[in-house]
């Protein structure tokens, strides 16, 4: 068995998601992140799912404004071909 006062990797593993959310005891908090500091790997992988987790909430934020942004590309579009939205590629105005 290992001493009560740190975390084995496995242990670190299995509890990373939690981690990631804040749903572990002040206890396992200090022991995981007390890991993170002296384990390269752990560490590691700790930060691809934390990219990952902010990279999720990132993406759900942005998709909210779709719109907006295909309607400035859609205008700087027009505006860099001024003689030629006769056809498809003209916004109805
Ligand atoms: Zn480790």
């Amino acid at each position: 068995m290992h001493p009560p006062d740190r975390f084995t990797c496995e242990e670190v593993f299995a509890r990373l998601d939690d981690y990631l959310d804040r749903e572990l005891t002040a206890e396992e908090m200090r022991l995981v992140h007390a890991h993170l500091d002296t384990c390269a790997a752990c560490a590691s992988e700790h930060q691809f799912e934390a990219t990952v987790l902010t990279g999720v909430k990132d993406k759900l934020r942005r998709l909210s404004v779709p719109s907006d942004l295909m309607a400035r590309i859609s205008a700087r579009i027009a505006a860099e071909r001024p003689g030629r939205g006769g056809l498809a590629a003209s916004p109805s105005q």
